[in-house]
């Protein structure tokens, strides 16, 4: 048994289908909260102000300028807006962006925050931040934006395009994969990451035939819960060293990158991860996990190969020094720069991972 060090993280859990409709009053009491800054983006807001209805009175403004990865002028303007409204908690109904909005709000000002998840994105259960300044992301860890409360509804997520539901879901799947052997890496993050792949891949088989079906949907949000908190004290391995890389230098959709970059890294450590490898198998109820992940994304529609989403082969050599440089030194295979070109040129072209490297 290796030893380990697990720094669990708290807050408030409220899951269920009707959740958001029923239970967001009773929850903003218990935080107390009597002024609150709603954050939602425009495509978010009609749900959002249904949601608010019950405490209308409640809402001293809305906040609905949210950009992707947060640019740190729209934190500026946030941060403004709590001040003006002597906001004394924030609600985010949203997907990331909107709840690293909120967060980036909570980082400055201490207000407590209510996430409302409307994607798979994970970010409401994890105390990491994201910014962006002239197209540089810059992340940190402060448990001040880790939400209170999350109140998880499924019904919030039938509305989600199936494109975002694919690629959301599949980067919930990298949160819990990598959690094998991220930094922090622990016996209770696998526990946690094992039982949320299972989820995620039961929601993502049946999802398609019914966008609507609340089985589904409560499968991936579930799942996507489980995926957060296993990424959020187990950190990140190599792919999402990758993809953070890549979507920052080439400004690739977040969650397309993950679900198309994954099953290269896997087929990477695969070989030197053993645990990882049976556990991954045991919930993805298939012997060869490689190609078992990768059936499941060309099923679901995506992109055979970052040159699909608009990067160039040339590309690559750009990025290979800063992806080496932040990558686990620890990585189950030790990532070397020809290690990084063969991951990234497969993953580009869209070959056979378990293939000859490109
Ligand atoms: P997103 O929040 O950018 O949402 C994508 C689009 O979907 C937006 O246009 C949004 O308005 C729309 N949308 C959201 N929910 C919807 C719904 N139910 N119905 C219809 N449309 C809906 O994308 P995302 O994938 O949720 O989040 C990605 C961001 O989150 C990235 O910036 C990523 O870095 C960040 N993130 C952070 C962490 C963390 O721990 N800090 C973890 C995961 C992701």
């Amino acid at each position: 048994m290796n030893p380990f060090t697990y720094d669990s993280l708290p807050g408030r859990v409220v899951f269920g289908a009707g959740a958001a409709r029923s239970e967001l009053l009773g929850e903003l009491d218990l935080l107390g909260a009597q002024r609150v800054l709603l954050i939602a983006t425009d495509s978010e807001r009609r749900i959002a102000t249904q949601l608010c209805a019950p405490f209308a009175d409640r809402v001293a403004a809305t906040f609905s300028g949210v950009r992707p990865h947060v640019p740190v002028e729209v934190a500026e303007l946030a941060r403004k807006a709590a001040t003006a409204a002597e906001a004394d908690v924030v609600l985010s109904v949203g997907g990331g962006s909107t709840t690293g909005t909120a967060k980036a709000v909570a980082l400055t000002s201490g207000l407590p925050v209510l996430a409302v998840p409307t994607t798979y994105a994970g970010s409401e259960v994890t105390p990491v931040w994201g910014m962006t300044e002239q197209g540089r992301k810059t992340t940190g860890t402060d448990r001040r934006v880790l939400p209170k409360t999350v109140v998880y509804d499924p019904e919030l997520t039938t509305s989600l395009p199936m494109e975002l539901t694919v690629a959301s879901g599949l980067n919930a799947v990298a949160h819990c994969v990598e959690a094998f052997w991220a930094p922090r890496r622990s016996p209770v993050a696998s526990a946690i990451a094992e039982d949320g792949i299972r989820h995620l891949v039961s929601g993502l088989t049946t999802i398609t035939a019914d966008p609507a079906d609340p089985g589904s949907r409560g499968e991936l949000l579930l799942g996507a819960y489980l995926a957060g908190s296993a990424f959020a004290v187990a950190g990140s391995g190599l792919h999402h060293k990758i993809c953070h890389v890549l979507g920052g230098a080439f400004d690739l959709p977040h969650a397309q990158t993950h679900a198309i970059v994954l099953p290269y890294v896997l087929a990477y450590n695969a070989p030197n991860a053993g645990d990882a490898t049976d556990r991954i198998s045991r919930a993805l109820g298939r012997t060869d996990i490689v190609e078992g992940l990768r059936e499941l994304g060309a099923r679901l529609g995506v992109p055979a190969g970052l040159r699909e989403l608009g990067m160039t082969e040339s590309d690559i050599d750009t990025v290979i020094e800063d992806i080496a440089a932040i990558a686990p030194a620890d990585n189950p295979t030790p990532a070397t720069e020809e290690g990084l070109r063969a991951i990234l040129h497969s993953a580009w072209a869209g070959a056979d991972p378990a293939g000859p490297a490109i």
